[in-house]
């Protein structure tokens, strides 16, 4: 396969793609391979004002455009990202090791929906008329300003996307700063974006570490911080916009629970606990890693898991054939490899899996664990891999407590014919995305996001345009004022 295009410089401000080496150096390596790929540079200080000062320049511009303007500029975005899907994915693949065949179907694919899903509502934002007798009040929905997007390395393109189409559709201008570890994909964006018509500073995209997020999340003319990433950070971005008042959506992560039921079809739910487990190679958010399923039918459902994952085809992730990718970086590698070290110290028992394969780049097989209890370290904390923990369980209520039974809430899942129990059951999990028979669809038109500790706010659907909105309220006096001095 030939590489596809990538960006000619690290950052992209004011419509244009801007270069400073004086910023440290980020290698780009390519996971299934060690081979670095590209280097960065992360932004220097005069690289972040340079943005900043671009998207402040543009928002109000921006803003005065009626959302049908903007909204065809967004939708022609995601016109071109469709044509040009290959080449993208091909990028995605490298910027991040998954495998062209999910980002085929699944990243420039689901930023294109969000842009055209927020292009077509842009021109739909209106206030409200209340009448109150002979004056009245209307409402004016009006953007925030500048806002800052941080995005987690797993979904570099997608995550771009999702904050970009309802922040623009609403009128403010974006900073965007990717993951240092996949930099590539939100540059393309960038770059289509103005192709597309939008004005120099809409979208900018900055490189960079921590710092860099910092001094954007603290900037006194950022209105607003979308991040996408861990719960230590989310709190560290939080407690930074919260100090001056800043608006937030934090996508935070998950210990999800997935119920199986005695009932349930076991193909189905296998395939649930399959695509919530190691699509990605288990490095999605939503990801249901604890998957509790009735004692009744543990081992028939152990005995199909194990029979279809041995069906998987890991490989080279540029190869289509490949459904199975090597994780993001060896940092993420060895943090993963400790989790199963720790499985096994802990008593789980090792199914199918846990090993480190024996070729270049940051291959861990997919791994099962059974006869996990609540306990372990690996039914506590995001592991963010191909890790899947089996528990037991033998009746509703408790599996609900001990699905409940967590810092978390991102998602949830539950496998059973009986629709009834499937909704008493769903009512009462403590999630904010949650499937039945089903499990990470994430339609553009459906709200994203977590309650407890996996974050605020919801990305996607009319939900989002409230976070990247505010309302205005104008009292109009019809008569004389009376004042009573
Ligand atoms: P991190 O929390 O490590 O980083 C997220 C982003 O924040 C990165 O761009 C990072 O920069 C940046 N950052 C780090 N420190 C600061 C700071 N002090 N101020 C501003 N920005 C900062 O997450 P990962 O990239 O490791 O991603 C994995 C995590 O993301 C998982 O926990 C996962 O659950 C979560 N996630 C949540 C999703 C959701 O929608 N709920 C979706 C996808 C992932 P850098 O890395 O360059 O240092």
């Amino acid at each position: 396969m030939a590489y596809a295009p990538q960006p000619t410089a690290s950052h992209y401000i004011g419509g244009v793609y801007v270069e400073d080496t004086g910023g440290d150096a980020i290698p780009v390596i390519f996971a299934a391979t060690g081979e670095t790929i590209a280097t960065v540079h992360a932004g220097t200080p005069a690289i972040v004002e340079r943005a900043l000062a671009a998207a402040t320049d543009a928002q109000a511009e921006w803003a005065a455009m009626t959302g049908r303007m903007r909204g065809r500029i967004l939708t022609r975005a995601a016109q071109i990202i469709r044509e040009r899907n290959r080449e993208l994915s091909e990028l995605e693949t490298l910027d991040t090791g998954k495998p062209l065949q999910e980002t085929l179907v699944a990243d420039a694919t689901s930023g294109a929906d969000a842009l055209e899903y927020f292009g077509g509502l842009a021109a739909t934002l209106t206030g409200e008329h209340i009448q109150l007798g002979e004056d009245w009040v209307y409402t004016r929905r009006e953007a925030l300003g500048v806002c800052v997007g941080i995005g987690a390395w797993n979904y570099p393109t997608q995550i771009a996307c999702w904050k970009a189409a309802p922040a623009l559709a609403c009128g403010n201008t974006m900073v965007f700063k990717p993951s240092e570890t996949t930099p590539l994909c939100a540059l393309k964006i960038a770059e289509i974006l103005t192709e597309a018509g939008a004005p120099p500073g809409v979208f900018n995209v900055v490189q960079g570490m921590g710092a860099v997020g910092a001094q954007l999340v603290t900037d006194p003319r950022v209105a607003k911080v979308s991040l996408t990433g861990s719960v230590p950070t989310g709190k560290r971005v939080y407690a930074a916009a919260a100090a001056e008042m800043k608006h937030v959506t934090m996508e935070l992560g998950g210990k999800s629970p997935m119920l199986v039921f005695e009932d349930a079809d076991i193909e189905n739910a296998v395939g649930g606990a399959i695509l919530g487990n190691f699509y990605s190679s288990g490095q999605v958010c939503s990801n249901g890693t604890r998957v509790f399923v009735h004692r009744a039918i543990k081992e028939a459902f152990l005995d199909r898991l194990a029979a279809r994952l041995s069906d998987a085809v890991i490989g080279d992730p540029r190869d289509e054939a490949v459904n199975f990718g090597p994780m993001v970086s060896e940092r993420q590698m060895q943090t993963v490899l400790g989790y199963i070290e720790k499985g096994l110290a802990e008593g789980a028992r090792l199914v199918t899996g846990g090993t480190r394969l024996d070729r270049d780049g940051w291959f861990v097989t997919p791994t099962v664990f059974a006869d996990v209890t609540d306990d372990m370290t690996i039914a506590r904390e995001e592991i963010f891999g191909p890790v899947m923990a089996v528990l037991d369980f033998d009746d509703e209520a408790e599996a609900i407590a001990r699905a409940n039974d967590t810092p978390y809430g991102l998602s949830a899942g539950v496998f059973t014919r009986d629709l009834a129990r499937a909704h008493r059951v769903i009512a009462q999990l403590r999630a904010g995305t949650c499937f039945i028979n089903s499990y990470n669809d994430a339609p553009v038109e459906a709200p994203f996001g977590g309650v407890k500790m996996s974050g605020v706010g919801r990305e996607n659907s009319r939900a989002a345009l409230e976070h990247y909105s505010q309302v205005k309220s104008v009292y109009v006096r019809m008569g004389d004022l009376e004042a009573p001095f």
